[in-house]
């Protein structure tokens, strides 16, 4: 057979195109997708990777694979509830639904009443004042990182000085440290203190003609122990305003009020409370949110940041304003449901679960198990705060075929085992769990 007989056997373009199950691929890819994809097909059939004959089934399986979007939506049982490589904060079902409703038109800059323009996310804000008692006014942006540098920016940009503890300075994940952001607006960083132990006379020697703001930054993802110290936020709010200055405060967690699982985390409305004039923080952290930026504060700061020009280089996407709202005014999100779950009721969840794969697959049995195993709020704040609970172990080589099942379970990897813990993963999974388990145990047990 001669290469150019070989060549002519592959099926042409327009054949493929023409097949069903490839029509009916373009309601979610477009047409060049779907083209470049056949092409990619018959270009492994001109290299003989494929037989000609296999070329239309390829094609088909191909796009099933693809989707219009390459995220695939993950099983998170690493008990670690704001997981910044999973996506942060899962939205509750209520956001999700407010989210594909705000997808297309919507009313978002527009009065339905009067016919006539309307102000932007006047809902969100609404819902954000309700969420928190002590704030006079609210506005979103687009994650947190951007309400700092839009606050810094509005209030100590080009020379400005902000007052920052040495213990503040944090770098946040993947490099980015807040006091180069900061800087990039033109405001000067003043340092004040050490990094174990800043007292007020440190602040109150620092203040100077040129500063603009006191600022006090949440040590999200360390803590500094041992000989320390560090001034409160009511402290500083009376020090800021004896000198007509302004507090800024980033909590970074988005926690609006004191929630007792984490006694220890600041909460939006408590520093209010104290005194800070704008607070800033993430949404898709403890907040339990999409990502976005929140800033609460008094009425005459607020107003000044939103009137800055650089807020509209961050303003709030609307499907970003549904979800929040949403979030706010919704049932609990599972963000919070992850961090208030009973260790009793997990350690329940978690047995049921070990006792149906041992049923299902007796040969396994001893090789799954029942341990403990401390979950953590993750880079959203609550540093090394553990949450007592309880996850199924299995032998370690099941980890990666775990992530490579069509609903990819995203497990704890340690020293000899394979946890998958229940926190973060939503009880009515436990069926597909139970059958995804099993047939990860019998294939790794078929490999060994
Ligand atoms: C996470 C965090 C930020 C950044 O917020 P993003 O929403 O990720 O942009 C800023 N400051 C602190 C203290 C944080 O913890």
């Amino acid at each position: 057979m001669t290469s150019s007989d070989f060549r002519r056997r592959i099926p042409r373009t327009d054949a493929l195109l023409a097949l069903p199950e490839v029509q009916s691929a373009t309601t979610s890819l477009s047409e060049k997708v779907v083209r470049d994809l056949v092409r990619a097909v018959q270009d492994r059939a001109r290299r003989a990777e494929i037989t000609p004959e296999e070329v239309p089934q390829e094609v088909i399986a191909a796009l099933t694979r693809s989707r219009a979007s390459s995220l695939s939506p993950v099983l998170n049982a690493t008990g670690v509830i704001v997981h910044t490589n999973l996506g942060r904060a899962p939205l509750s079902e209520a956001a999700q639904r407010a989210l594909v409703d705000a997808a297309g038109y919507v009313d978002v800059e527009f009065d339905l009443d009067s016919g006539v323009r309307s102000r932007r996310g006047a809902q969100a804000r609404a819902a954000l004042l309700r969420a928190c008692p002590a704030a006079q006014d609210a506005l979103a942006v687009n994650n947190g990182a951007a309400a700092l540098v839009l606050a810094t920016t509005a209030i100590a940009g080009q020379g400005g000085e902000l007052l920052l503890s040495r213990g503040e300075m944090i770098e946040i994940g993947a490099g980015f440290r807040l006091t180069d952001l900061m800087e990039s607006t033109g405001a000067v960083i003043r340092e004040v203190g050490t990094t174990n132990r800043t007292h007020l006379p440190d602040y109150v020697t620092a203040i100077t003609g040129n500063t603009a703001a006191i600022l006090k930054v949440h040590a999200s993802n360390y803590v500094i122990r041992g000989f320390t110290s560090h001034v409160s936020v009511a402290e500083l709010a009376s020090l800021a305003h004896e000198h007509g200055l302004p507090l800024i405060v980033d909590i970074g967690s988005g926690l609006l009020t004191h929630e007792n699982a984490l006694p220890a985390e600041p909460a939006i409305d408590d520093a209010l409370r104290d005194g800070a004039d704008i607070v800033v923080a993430s949404g898709d952290k403890l907040l339990g949110g999409p990502q976005a930026g929140v800033m609460y504060g008094k009425t005459e700061w607020i107003h000044r940041v939103a009137r800055h020009p650089l807020a509209r280089a961050v303003r709030a996407d609307k499907l970003m304003l549904a979800a929040l709202e949403a979030t706010l005014s919704g049932p609990l999100p599972p963000v919070t449901a992850a961090l208030r779950t009973d260790p009793a009721q997990l350690k329940a969840r978690t047995d049921a679960l070990a006792r149906r794969i041992h049923a299902a697959h007796p040969t396994h049995a001893p090789q799954v198990r029942v341990v403990e195993h401390e979950g953590r709020v993750g880079g959203g704040g609550g540093a090394e705060v553990p949450l007592p609970g309880w996850a199924l172990a299995l032998p370690e080589p099941c980890a990666a075929p775990l992530r490579g099942l069509e609903r990819p379970i995203v497990a704890v990897s340690t020293a000899g085992a394979c946890l998958i813990d229940l926190r973060c993963i939503p009880e009515k999974e436990d069926d597909y769990l139970a059958d995804a388990v099993g047939r990860v145990l019998t294939g790794v047990e078929e490999k060994a």
